[in-house]
């Protein structure tokens, strides 16, 4: 991933113990990603390392917020992120997933991209169902959901499906 180089951590020039990095995320982080939940977005990370002879453990501070979308009025929002997050790397054979915050790479590798983790990490930190309510200077959008009639409200309660998919083949019928 050519685009997200700025997020390479080089740990094979760096000596044991911690480090810190800080890391901009913009929009042009988020575009080698799938656009489906997040379109852009103004966050800041922060990422502790401390390296030892075969172990690298991370902490990853994201705060900030994303550009998404209401699943229920489908108004554009600007959704607040709060997100900790630790991971362990253990330099070992091979690339492989030891546990959810465990991955082991190979003892040969000098650097690692911390960009899909972050992504993740964000994508981790928002609910699965997000809409205006509580968010600042903005309120669900009336004449949208005039359109996203009670069978939209059963399927939330169901929280069955994907809301967003659903809400907008309502608005197709009603057209
Ligand atoms: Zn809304």
């Amino acid at each position: 991933m050519d685009k997200h180089k700025a997020y390479d951590i080089e740990f094979i020039r760096l000596g044991d113990g911690q480090h810190e990095f800080s890391f901009d995320i913009d929009g042009a982080f988020f575009k080698p990603f799938p656009q489906d939940r997040i379109e852009g977005g103004q966050l800041k990370c922060h990422v502790t390392m401390i390296k030892e002879e075969a172990l690298l453990q991370f902490q990853f501070e994201t705060e900030g917020s994303v550009n998404t979308m209401c699943d229920r009025c489908l108004n554009s929002i600007i959704y607040p992120i709060e997100s900790f997050e630790t991971l362990i790397v253990t330099l070992g054979s091979a690339h492989q997933e030891q546990d959810v915050d465990v991955i082991e790479i190979p003892a040969t590798e000098h650097k690692i991209n911390v960009a899909q983790y972050i992504y993740e990490y964000i994508l981790t930190a928002m609910p699965m169902y997000v809409n205006c309510d509580g968010l600042e200077n903005v309120v669900c959008d009336e004449q949208t959901l005039k359109y996203i009639v009670p069978e939209q409200k059963k399927k939330e309660d169901k929280t069955s499906g994907d809301p967003r998919w659903n809400a907008l083949k309502n608005i197709d019928l009603d057209e």
